[in-house]
């Protein structure tokens, strides 16, 4: 283990304690701070004393010590200097690009991404802000570089992509943000531990929390990990998209996500064994799976060479089944006769959840950006749940499959 491993870092960071010596810190209930001296509070203000210089907080707005906490437990986890965080996964990602674009300013994303930072770049950013968005096949770098403009301050990618399961490029996307001066933000929602975005060369880390960090589909939550003085950047007084349009996290939120982080290795694992398993069965009752880490699929040489060697290649796997009502029927049966997981959104929950991208998750996008994503009216999208055991889980999958006759009925098992 080196200081570069996510874990060995997150466990070097030893967390506060409680007020009275209590293992776990305190949940820090109060939305503004007394000061010991009538001259801090100016320099509080000026930016002199803040919560890395002799702990001076001022506003629950501004920082908060225990949503602090949370945040530098965050940066060590990913690498970064530091980190901050947010209401939800949205504002986290709508901070970084207020931080990062101006008026006039264009970025170019990745095709593939979440249905809501699709909308929010291409139809709620242009006419807000005037901020435009190129959407590209960022699995090829040459379409990110052939899309820069003068006016383009960052490239956007989620490093593993919802739903289609694409894995990014990052230090090929990196090498050419920074040969550009401009930024690389990666989405690391679908694959905390497995890889490390800012590791392997990316400036900005966002999390949707609400997801594997949460772990409990409990709460809805998010994060910005980079340097320093983009983290202060996004609190400035006058300027910061975090201090001004107000996403705060609330601080009992931020303890209770702090007790899920020592456990998000033994999940993340867990959670990568099973999709790892249901993607070998479903391949091999000769299904269209997208996982990474099937020799088949496109990126496994890469996910291979990024990722993090102990955490599989995620907890989110897809299967096409041809056609929406294929797919319906599946996740019906799945549910309500045999009880593998829930029809739901979301991801990352102890029990698996199921939904079909294309009329869920990502009906934001227009026909043809679906098309081109690959996302298709028969894409199952599976969120492997940890609950139960795997035997029971492949069982349960399999029943299913003879029922809807995929599997024939005499057909032996090839997976429980
Ligand atoms: C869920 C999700 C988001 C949005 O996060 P919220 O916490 O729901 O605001 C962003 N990106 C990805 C990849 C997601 O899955």
């Amino acid at each position: 283990m080196s200081r570069q491993d996510p874990i060995d870092a997150l466990a070097r960071h030893r967390h506060e304690f409680g007020e009275h010596g209590g293992v776990n810190m305190c949940i820090e209930a109060s939305s503004t701070f007394t000061v010991m001296a009538p001259e801090t509070m100016p320099e509080i203000f000026a930016g002199q004393r803040g919560p890395d210089t002799e702990g001076c907080y001022l506003y629950g707005r501004h920082f908060n010590p225990t949503v602090y906490e949370l945040g530098a437990q965050l940066a060590a986890l990913e690498g970064t200097e530091a980190a901050y965080c947010t209401a939800s996964g949205m504002s986290a990602i709508a901070a970084v690009v207020m931080q990062l674009c101006d008026s006039g300013d264009h970025i170019v994303a990745a095709n593939a991404i979440y249905g809501g930072t699709y909308a929010l770049l291409k139809e709620f950013l242009p006419v807000k802000a005037g901020i435009e968005t190129t959407l590209v096949d960022a699995t090829d770098p040459a379409h990110v570089a052939r899309a820069i403009t003068p006016r383009t301050r960052m490239i956007y990618v989620e490093s593993l992509s919802n739903p289609t399961l694409r894995v990014a490029d990052i230090p090929a996307l990196a090498r050419l943000a920074h040969h550009h001066g401009i930024a690389l933000v990666v989405d690391n929602t679908f694959s905390p531990l497995a890889l490390s975005p800012h590791r392997l060369g990316a400036d900005v880390v966002v999390h949707s929390m609400t997801k594997f960090i949460s772990g409990a589909s409990d709460v809805i939550a998010g994060a910005v990990c980079g340097s320093r003085d983009f983290i202060a950047g996004l609190m400035d007084l006058h300027t910061g998209p975090l201090m001004l349009l107000g996403p705060t996290m609330d601080p009992s939120v931020a303890f209770q996500l702090s007790l899920r982080l020592p456990g998000l290795p033994l999940r993340m694992r867990e959670h990568g064994r099973r999709a790892q398993a249901y993607a070998e069965c479903l391949t091999g009752h000769g299904l269209a799976v997208g996982y990474p880490g099937l020799p088949e699929h496109p990126d496994h040489g890469l996910m291979q060479t990024l990722r993090s060697p102990d955490y599989g290649c995620g907890g989110v796997l897809t299967v096409d089944l041809g056609s929406a009502d294929q797919a319906n029927a599946l996740m019906g049966l799945l549910q309500n006769r045999y009880g593998f997981g829930y029809m739901a959104v979301s991801l990352g929950y102890f029990d698996t959840l199921m939904s079909c991208s294309g009329s869920s998750t990502s009906s934001e996008l227009a026909e043809d950006d679906k098309a081109e994503a690959g996302i298709s009216p028969g894409l199952l999208r599976i969120s492997a749940g940890i609950s139960g055991t795997l035997g029971q889980r492949l069982e349960q999958l399999e029943g299913a499959l003879k029922a809807l006759g995929i599997l024939g009925s005499g057909e032996v098992s090839v997976c429980a």
